[in-house]
């Protein structure tokens, strides 16, 4: 999908001599999952330090201004960002500091408090004042006003008051404490480094630094990492496990091990069911670039057509180009992808994504490949349409703009100007997850509209959408 959403990635490490360097390479792993800001907070035992700033991590802890040194401490957590709530200001770059009647805390998060702005109107009313407009600080609020004793009673409480998904790290000055929701719709994983403990979003993180995977964190648990060792607690109410099938559709990085599966491998055996669903006669199956690749590559060899790379992405266009004026604004795939002249003309070429949300992308690529002299364009998706916002911390856009929330398989095809368009359906989607397994554990809300966790009030769907738009 080459219309961006993105999320966060968070790491973390304990008592290491290096933790601030093995940090920053760990958020540069995790930068798939947010590009508009990143941050790095760190404990000497005594003190938390903080930085963060707008930008990719290279950005932000360029060499020569000495803000890695500053931060050398042996406890260290980071975080990148992308806004899926609160708007793209330095002020919600994340980790978040706070200080309160116990000390220092700092906290990096991913996922989405669906109840924040209520909680927010309730602690404003009580006299709190809010720095920033990310739904994270409403946490470290909540850890503030509680009457327990210790951070981790603190947060527990605060805990049973939100709502939502969260991968949670938090930094006091001697603490490191991981945490995931009860549904576990963000991924969070736990590795050793020698003598420290790692927790990251995804293991890619632990292969840079050459940590050993030992475990998922699991839905509802909360592991508190001290000198005297790591502990785990589950204090809240079970519930079926909800992890975010997007995860291993688009957004995790295909080397990552997530949810028990390799997120490459998981990318193939969709790729491969879609195969099997909706097979065409053509010369070449090609990947949009980068996230249809896995997909394609199990379409390819299930069907049995050559693989071939017939679209070239530019990997150093960032999220930031200026928009071209109107004359030239069809320019604007071409600064991101090109096709290989050669390659496709006089095909039948099946373009693999993995999949649609507005559809103005697919029509310019399709137009791009008809120009370059593509015979036929066959547009398959890995996924099934997507109709549903994700309210989980996935910055999808409203059903108003999610093409395939009002309009069929065929219109859309119309519309982009493809020969055929055929999407991965609910029922394949879960058996090529599911592998056999029988265990089908995933939110696919976006997809279904079936949300796992009520909405604060009780809210319906389109009161809901309004409410997140606060
Ligand atoms: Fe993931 Fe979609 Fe569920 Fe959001 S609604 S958590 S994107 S599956």
């Amino acid at each position: 999908m080459f219309e961006k959403r993105e999320e966060c990635g968070v790491f973390g490490i304990f008592d290491d001599p290096e933790a601030v360097q093995k940090t920053y390479f760990g958020l540069h792993s995790l930068q798939h999952r947010g590009q508009e800001s990143a941050g790095i907070a760190s404990s000497n035992g005594e003190y938390i330090s903080c930085y963060a700033g707008m930008g990719q991590v290279g950005r932000v802890f360029r060499a020569g201004r000495g803000i890695l040194e500053r931060l050398d401490n042996p406890i260290a957590i980071g975080h990148v960002r992308y806004s899926t709530a609160g708007s793209s200001n330095v002020c919600n770059a994340q980790p978040i500091m706070g200080e309160y009647s116990r000390g220092q805390v700092a906290v990096a998060h991913n996922g989405n408090i669906i109840n924040a702005s209520m909680l927010r109107d309730e602690y404003e009313a009580y006299g709190s004042i809010f720095s920033a407009t990310s739904d994270t600080e409403v946490i470290i609020h909540l850890v503030a006003l509680s009457h327990e004793n210790s951070t981790l009673d603190r947060l527990i409480s605060a805990l049973r008051r939100v709502e939502g998904s969260y991968s949670l790290l938090v930094l006091t000055d001697r603490e490191l404490i991981a945490m995931r929701d009860p549904y576990g719709f963000r991924p969070l994983v736990l590795g050793r480094l020698k003598d420290s403990y790692v927790v990251s979003s995804e293991t890619c993180a632990f292969d840079l630094i050459e940590a050993e995977y030992l475990r998922e964190v699991e839905p509802g648990e909360i592991i508190h990492i001290t000198q005297d060792g790591i502990k785990s607690y589950a204090p809240f109410k079970k519930v079926n496990r909800k992890h975010c099938i997007f995860e291993y559709i688009y957004f995790a990085r295909p080397d990552s091990f997530m949810f028990g599966e390799t997120v490459y491998t998981v990318r193939k055996a969709l790729g491969r069911q879609l195969a099997q669903d909706t097979y065409v006669e053509a010369d070449m199956v090609i990947p949009i670039p980068d996230s249809g690749i896995s997909a394609a590559i199990g379409y390819s060899q299930e069907a049995n057509i050559p693989f071939e790379l017939g679209l070239i992405r530019n990997h150093y266009v960032g999220r930031t180009f200026i928009e071209p004026k109107e004359s030239i604004r069809h320019f604007g795939v071409k600064l991101k992808l090109n096709a290989v002249h050669d390659v496709v003309k006089g095909k039948r070429i099946v373009v693999i994504d993995d999949s649609i949300v507005r559809a103005t992308t697919g029509k310019k690529i399709i137009k791009m490949l008809r120009q370059y002299g593509a015979k036929e364009v066959h547009f398959r998706v890995s996924s099934p349409p997507t109709q549903y916002p994700c309210f989980y911390g996935i910055d999808t856009p409203s059903r108003g703009e999610l093409i395939a929330s009002s309009h069929t398989a065929e219109e859309i095809n119309q519309y982009m100007g493809s020969d055929t368009l055929q999407y991965l359906s609910v029922e394949s989607m879960k058996k090529a997850v599911m592998n056999g397994s029988g265990d089908y554990t995933y939110c696919d809300a976006c997809f279904t509209g079936s949300y796992p966790s009520k909405f604060p009030w009780n809210m319906q769907l389109e009161q809901m959408e309004l409410f997140v738009k606060r």
